[in-house]
């Protein structure tokens, strides 16, 4: 525990123990002293000597001065802003040197229950919202409905249905046949039709978003390139078949080829966008479409291609060749004016860890402002919950961060969170 929680410790402790569960919090307001805060980050003002008042869950008002008496949180040496938004994680795994024996002896309820413990240190971390792109189905929508329902402390989490070409990204590979044919999922398809059909099983699985990939991948075992996989009637008839379902696509894609063909088909979200080209720039901005950097996937996947011994010699090749790249591709891309959401691919680097990729971020030329945007509004609006989340405004989420320092002058501030409130309720500093 670090210093400043002392005195936001020894005021979380005046809430009775129901309040300080992940459970909306018991009637009357609670009262949040906020040193410095940027309630909107749109707006990029740093306001000081604010209440935040808290009440059912959601913030009732913003006041001037430091108000309130009864339940009140001191945060009057900290820098509070909205909960953070990662666009981009698997939470039901991490990656590591038992990945390939993991995945065939977990159960999904193992899967489950690791989740528990990942969504646990990333709402800790201060992502108060998560967009799973890619775990079990049964053991995702597991998790978030858990956490939904208070049962289970965690972000929010918009739990992905993948839907993905037969021997592309999201098959499974490098196992015995028998073994590949036992993990092979239902939503892989082949042909436009047969992907609409794999669109509307993942929906009526319980995805409330599709993830799908229109490229090879680094992290799939197999020496297929990173370009184009699916094709363009594949991936338009994926798209229009999510949205009359009501479903946001997201589409992994590095290669150019691949990369633009899911924006000519009206993909949602673009996921890390390696090779993206000026073509891209246009069509990401004619879209309207995000791009998802997730450069600390790169960051994480470059060096253990170095340095792990576990990793598959296609994955290392792989792993080699890309992470450098998507620096420079988030630059061209925020240079051009693309719309960015903040995602890591944590799974790919440790749960609990997510914040390292705002210090990259600025590495690719964002501002700190524009990395806080980025995972707070930008990311918000990219998954259709700007009412709701990604600001702090009378009626919104009570999905609050606080840390020392400044991040607006050095963005790792971020990687060290003293505070966490999710829906009102506290989980960092934690009451067990
Ligand atoms: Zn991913």
């Amino acid at each position: 525990m670090r210093k400043m929680t002392f005195a936001a410790l020894a005021a979380v402790l005046l809430v009775p123990p129901a309040a300080a569960q992940d459970a909306p919090a018991a009637a009357g307001a609670t009262y949040i002293h906020a040193g410095r805060l940027l309630a909107d980050p749109a707006s990029g003002r740093v306001e000081t000597g604010k209440t935040l008042v808290v009440e059912g869950g959601r913030v009732a008002a913003i006041r001037d001065g430091f108000v309130g008496e009864g339940r009140v949180i001191d945060l009057r040496d900290a820098f509070v802003m909205p909960g953070f938004i990662d666009s981009h994680v698997h939470l039901t795994f991490e990656s590591g040197p038992t990945s390939r024996i993991d995945a065939v002896t977990k159960s999904t309820t193992d899967q489950a229950f690791d989740g528990v413990v990942f969504a646990g240190r990333t709402v800790r971390a201060g992502f108060t919202t998560v967009v799973d792109l890619g775990s079990d189905p049964e053991a995702i929508n597991a998790l978030r409905d858990a956490i939904a329902a208070g049962k289970v402390t965690g972000p929010r989490v918009i739990a992905a249905g993948g839907v993905a070409a037969h021997g592309g990204h999201g098959d499974v590979h490098g196992y015995r046949q028998e073994i590949i044919d036992l993990f092979r999922s239902p939503t892989l398809c082949s042909g436009a039709d047969d992907c609409a059909r794999a669109v509307r099983v993942a929906v009526q699985q319980g995805a409330d978003i599709i993830k799908t990939a229109s490229t090879g991948g680094v992290m799939s075992n197999t020496a297929a390139g990173l370009g184009q996989q699916m094709s363009d009637a594949e991936l338009v008839a994926i798209v229009e078949t999510a949205h009359r379902l009501g479903r946001k696509v997201a589409a992994h894609a590095h290669g150019t080829d691949g990369v633009n063909a899911a924006l000519r088909a009206g993909v949602d979200s673009v996921e890390h966008g390696t090779y993206i080209d000026p073509e891209s720039i246009r069509l990401f901005k004619a879209k309207g479409s995000y791009l998802v950097p997730t450069l600390l996937a790169g960051d994480t996947v470059s060096q253990q291609a170095e340095t792990a011994d576990w990793m598959p010699a296609p994955v290392r090749a792989k792993a080699r060749t890309v992470g450098p790249l998507m620096v420079d591709a988030l630059r061209r891309a925020h240079q051009g004016g693309v719309r960015i959401a903040f995602g890591t691919d944590s799974a790919v680097s440790k749960h609990g860890e997510n914040a390292r990729e705002f210090a990259l971020m600025v590495k690719a030329g964002l501002t700190p402002l524009d990395a806080i945007r980025a995972a707070t509004v930008w990311g918000a609006a990219h998954i259709g919950l700007e009412g709701e989340i990604g600001s702090l405004a009378a009626g919104k989420a009570a999905d609050i961060v606080a840390v020392r320092g400044d991040p607006l002058a050095d963005v790792t501030a971020l990687e060290t969170v003293d505070f966490v409130m999710k829906g009102g309720a506290v989980v960092r500093p934690s009451a067990d």
